[in-house]
């Protein structure tokens, strides 16, 4: 080959391999992250699988993120750092059995609600628990700055000039509030109905008191100044409800008892 015939062939080559990463680099553009923070300790919503985060919440994003035409991105954190994340803009969105309250409302915006959740009371078998009225006094374990933790601080928590009795001890997640349950280091653990479900199915010796402590929504938060987001997401979960696909996903990892 004749030098001029080289020189030529190498511009050719490195503006074809130019060319094959700006399209790269477009195509990666052109498809937004949904980035989703969780905390996938909380059966059946969002929990590890092997290497996947799965459950009904990362099932109903999928679905969410395909009509958006968005990638999802689960992120999995303490529960604790899910609001503070939104805010910041470091994820898109947080979904993670999260209840809609007043305070949380101050600092987030939440989508239409797509499920309900039930606080109730884990203890022992033959625990002298019986109902939500002997939890007074006992040492109650929760997941911190959940409404389980909130209800139980409010209501159990605190001595008569408002400082902390030392009844309620937070944990950090779910699964190591039961194991300090299982250890007789709490009486009682107050969480969500379905994950006490998953809990008390998967270690022996424990059951679910049948008095129902608080009823609430779930819902998933944005960034305040985010609403666009908060927009496209309420359009498309409406749709997913209509066409009874949140149904399906609820049905798959809640079967009729
Ligand atoms: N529903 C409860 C709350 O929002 C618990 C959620 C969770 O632990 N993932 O505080």
């Amino acid at each position: 080959m004749k030098k001029t015939v080289k020189i030529l062939a190498v511009i050719m080559a490195v503006v074809l391999i130019g060319a094959v990463f700006a399209a790269c680099g477009k195509k990666q553009e052109e498809t937004k992250k949904l980035v989703m923070a969780t905390n996938a300790e909380f059966p059946p919503y969002e929990y590890h699988d092997g290497n996947a985060i799965v459950g009904i919440d990362a099932e109903i994003a999928g679905l969410i993120a395909e009509k958006l035409g968005m990638e999802l991105v689960i992120e999995d954190v303490a529960f604790d750092s899910i609001i503070p994340g939104v805010q910041s803009g470091k994820y898109s969105m947080g979904m993670a059995g999260m209840t809609v309250n007043e305070d949380r409302l101050k600092s987030v915006n939440f989508s239409d609600s797509y499920a309900t959740g039930v606080q109730v009371v884990i203890v022992k078998e033959g625990s002298a628990i019986k109902s939500i009225d002997d939890v007074a006094g006992k040492k109650i374990g929760v997941q911190t700055n959940t409404t389980g933790d909130i209800y139980a601080t409010g209501d159990y928590g605190k001595n008569e000039d408002g400082t902390e009795n030392g009844n309620v001890v937070r944990y950090e997640n779910g699964a190591v509030a039961v194991q300090a349950l299982l250890d007789n280091k709490v009486d009682c653990v107050i969480i969500d109905n379905e994950p006490a479900k998953s809990y008390v199915k998967a270690n022996k010796g424990l059951t679910i008191l049948e008095t129902e402590y608080v009823t609430e929504d779930y819902a998933i938060c944005f960034a305040k100044e985010n609403t666009e987001l908060q927009e496209q997401v309420n359009a498309a979960l409406k749709e997913l409800i209509a066409d009874g696909s949140v149904q399906k996903i609820i049905d798959k990892y809640i079967p009729a008892e």
